[in-house]
């Protein structure tokens, strides 16, 4: 048997060892040893291992079943605001707020503002209260 099998083996394939993974076989093989594409060398000897390819579970969580986002009844129930900020100062405005209604998916407006907290306060109520603004 070569000698990068032996080592490998004693870290990945006895009793304590436990058949980990590429990365903690990885990291507790490099505590000792190094050669040149160890990682590959591992990586290749961790995925044939034939008692894992029969026995180890799939620990990643089984993919649900999907389901449809709700979709409001009224325009303005559902509502995301998105902000574009630090732009170059423009007829005083410096800022976009982009407002996006889930019903009305062709018209989003925006709106030019400055950025400081007092004017997205302004406009987000207003959003909230459904005022025009
Ligand atoms: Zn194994």
């Amino acid at each position: 048997m070569d000698l990068r099998r032996r080592v490998v083996s004693l870290c990945y394939d006895m009793k304590v060892a436990g058949h980990p993974r590429c990365w903690k076989t990885l990291e507790l093989v490099s505590r000792n040893y190094w050669w040149p594409q160890m990682s590959r060398y591992i990586r290749q000897y961790v995925s044939t291992c034939d008692l894992c390819l029969r026995t180890k579970l799939i620990r990643q969580a089984l993919v649900g079943e999907l389901h449809p986002l709700w979709i409001p009844d009224l325009r303005w129930d559902t509502l995301s605001v998105d902000f574009v900020v630090e732009l170059p100062l423009s007829s005083g405005h410096d800022a976009v707020m982009t407002v996006v209604d889930s019903v009305l998916t062709k018209h989003h407006p925006r709106y030019p503002l400055t950025c400081t907290l007092d004017t997205i306060l302004k406009y987000y109520k207003a959003l909230n209260s459904r005022n025009k603004i």
